[in-house]
């Protein structure tokens, strides 16, 4: 059961009669008052940031609410090219990933979705990049099509108060929103789990992959190095994200936090090696790649990084990946 504190109705930016937003999305079912006239709605969800973050969860929430959410299909080299077509040069390969996802959804949804996640974790924050992502949305690539927004900031106040408040925005009663809120949290709960867990290989080298959500999780970036792993009998483990209790550290960065909790209570009996996946351009890795190198050389943890760009090529992924095994093989 989830305790869900009253929301602030002065907290939400596009709450109030005279608000711009809502009369755009449809002037009918906002001003009646508890009505769920948004019910077939079609809601675009990209396959980036938030969708890997909150596994489950949207789908579930908007399905609850008796809307149609409709996610952009997995990443493949096709999206990249998209990417590279619209996307802003200097962003890392996720942001420009999710800006060919939202394209994708643009034009044959009523509404796409694109959370402000400014913290998943208390006290901690997100990738500054997340911030603008609404407004980004707004300006460019879904002018013409509504972004439906809320801001998450669970430093503030609970995911759950912003599901609330999602709901209020979709003039959905508040019983319903609830009862959607109880049943994607669940979704979310099975989700997690089954996103971190192989299918045990008996006797087989195991792994720990490590990196952001969206990274670890993405058919483009991580879909071949998890191929090369499986097919040299190499067992990955995927690093759950699913406990959003804060570890204590001097890390802020909620991503990053969970990472180096993990790997500082690792031991060498727990994986065989640690390999990091990370992408060109993201400051946040950039900072920490050493920390995560340096805390698994004090614990004899072999510890690799692997860079993905938009021009990954299987080659150069496999060359890095049996180089790395094959000498861990050779050490036993
Ligand atoms: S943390 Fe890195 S990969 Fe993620 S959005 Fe920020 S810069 Fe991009």
């Amino acid at each position: 059961m989830i305790m869900i504190k009253r929301p602030d109705e002065s907290a939400g930016a596009y709450t109030g009669t005279g608000n711009k937003f809502l009369r755009n999305i449809s002037p009918e079912w906002m001003w009646k008052s508890g009505t769920s006239s948004c019910s077939s709605l079609r809601i675009g969800i990209p396959r980036m940031f938030f969708y890997y973050i909150y596994p489950g969860l949207w789908e579930a929430f908007f399905s609850e609410l008796g809307m149609k959410p409709i996610v952009s299909r997995p990443s493949t080299t096709k999206t990249v090219e998209k990417a590279s077509q619209i996307s802003e040069t200097e962003h890392c390969l996720p942001n420009k990933l999710f800006d060919a996802h939202l394209a994708e959804l643009v034009g044959k949804v009523d509404m796409v979705f694109v959370p402000r996640v400014l913290s998943t974790i208390k006290n901690h924050l997100s990738c500054p990049k997340f911030g603008p992502l609404p407004d980004a949305a707004r300006a460019d690539i879904a002018r013409g099509t509504e972004v439906l927004s809320i801001d998450i900031d669970v430093s503030r106040s609970p995911l759950a108060e912003a599901l609330l408040l999602l709901g209020k925005k979709l003039n959905i009663q508040k019983g319903k929103t609830l009862s959607a809120i109880n049943s994607s949290f669940s979704a979310m709960e099975a989700a997690h789990k089954k996103m971190a867990r192989p299918d045990r290989i008996k006797g087989a080298p195991r792994f720990l992959l490590i990196g952001h959500p969206y990274v670890i999780h993405d058919n483009f970036i991580a879909g071949p190095i998890l191929n090369k792993l499986e097919s040299m009998g190499v067992e990955a483990e995927l690093i759950s994200f699913a406990d959003n209790t804060p570890a204590k550290s001097y890390i802020l960065w909620s991503t990053a936090n969970k990472i180096y909790h993990e790997l500082n209570t690792l031991s060498r009996e727990d994986y065989d090696g640690v390999i990091q996946l990370t992408v060109f351009n993201c400051g946040c890795d950039s900072m920490m790649i050493d920390t995560y190198r340096q805390l698994m050389k004090d614990k004899n943890i072999p510890y690799i990084y692997l860079m993905v760009d938009e021009h990954l090529a299987q080659s150069g992924i496999d060359t890095r990946v049996e180089a790395f095994i094959d000498s861990l093989r050779w050490r036993q």
